[in-house]
């Protein structure tokens, strides 16, 4: 049995992809051909993002799009409003810090999702923000926040929202130009499943304008987003395009945009584990606003994080995900994303998990792969 992967990202990645990633190559400098190529990408990410916004695709895992939104956007003494409730937000404030952003915070419940009417007395009081980042799934502890109403609020304020949705697109509707978000992030390797190792973006013209008239030049040159400009146009490439996995990417978004039921199926399955935690007598981490791409359930009292981890490795060939930083050790995670979420891999999951409970010592009221079955609608 070929090991199934059920981590919240990398995600399983279709024979078709991998096929599309051994295909010969051409010289994508030289070929103008891979530039028709490279804009078709563009364009099918457009309509994944409800877009019009610039988009593209950059050689480097998921946290490239990060680097480069807060390098191309911020300069020295720039005021950045991390708005945050979980590891991936208050890490990008410091992503803001290293390219000298002056970086405010808004904390939220790390079990909650993030709350408007706090953002938004915050904002009555301070707004001359240049620049705000948010989180849409909050990965690490399986929240999926309420970006919709903050970014459009960020906007009345004319402030540029940066977005990482690197964990939800493809699993989660994310209508960019609807809610307004200058930048949205996203990466190869979670619900788009794909190989790692590659980054998307799209990029309103407002933050393109900020980037192009900045006064400091951007400190870097892999994330320096105005080195794109006119690449159709002039027919030059920043640097070589990663063309092997850039065919694997084409294939994986061609799943995605054919699968037109992708984002209520995330939704089911997700439905169906958190029920079957919940009635088996777990407890999941988050308090609401639940991720339909990830779970995270408690470590039950009495059990051991790393011998579950290892358990479902040994015994059963299945990887799953705990919990890190002030999570360490404290979660059990299941990534229901991309080509994972399905009924056959989820059961099974589930099925090996109760096992490992049981066998660990920890009593389940029910049994957590009959629950899930059960609970699909
Ligand atoms: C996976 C992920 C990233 C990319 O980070 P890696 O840990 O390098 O995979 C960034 N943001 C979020 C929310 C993610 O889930």
């Amino acid at each position: 049995m070929e090991k199934l992967i059920m981590t919240p990202g990398p995600t399983y990645i279709k024979e078709n992809v991998r096929m599309a990633m051994s295909k010969a190559i051409t010289n994508p400098d030289l070929d103008l051909e891979f530039y028709e190529f490279y804009k078709n990408i563009c364009e099918k990410l457009k309509k994944i993002l409800h877009t019009k916004n610039t988009t593209l695709v950059l050689d480097g895992e998921g946290i490239l799009g990060l680097d480069a939104a807060c390098a191309s956007l911020i300069e020295t003494g720039d005021k950045v409003l991390c708005i945050e409730n979980g590891i991936f937000g208050y890490g990008f404030g410091d992503f803001a810090k290293i390219y000298g952003g002056d970086v405010h915070y808004i904390h939220g419940d790390k079990r909650k999702g993030l709350n408007f009417n706090e953002i938004e007395e915050y904002l009555k009081e301070k707004h001359d923000f240049k620049v705000a980042t948010l989180v849409h799934c909050e990965t690490p502890s399986a929240m999926t926040n309420p970006i919709k109403e903050i970014c459009k609020l960020l906007k009345k304020y004319n402030i540029i929202t940066v977005v990482d949705a690197v964990s939800s697109i493809g699993g989660e509707e994310v209508y960019v130009d609807d809610w307004n978000i200058d930048v949205v992030l996203g990466g190869s390797q979670k619900c788009i499943s794909a190989a790692p190792g590659l980054s998307f973006l799209s990029i309103s013209d407002e933050a393109l304008e900020v980037i192009e008239n900045r006064k400091e030049p951007v400190r870097g040159f892999y994330t320096n987003l105005g080195i794109w400009k006119g690449w159709y146009e002039n027919k030059w490439f920043p640097y070589t395009q990663p063309i092997s996995a850039l065919y694997g990417f084409d294939r994986a978004l061609d799943n995605l945009l054919e699968d037109k039921n992708v984002t209520e199926r995330h939704r089911v399955y997700a439905e169906a584990c958190r029920r079957a935690f919940v009635e088996c007598g777990l407890e999941l981490f988050a308090k609401d606003s639940f991720s339909n791409t990830v779970s995270a359930i408690m470590v039950p009292e009495g059990v051991n994080y790393s011998d579950v981890f290892n358990k479902m490795q040994k015994e059963h060939n299945i990887l799953i995900a705990g919990g890190f930083d002030f999570l360490k050790d404290k979660l059990i995670r299941i990534g229901h994303m991309g080509e994972n979420c399905y009924e056959d891999k989820l059961y099974v999951t589930l099925e090996a998990l109760n096992t490992v409970l049981k066998e660990l010592g920890f009593k389940l009221n029910k049994d957590l792969h009959i629950v899930f079955k059960n609970s699909i609608k």
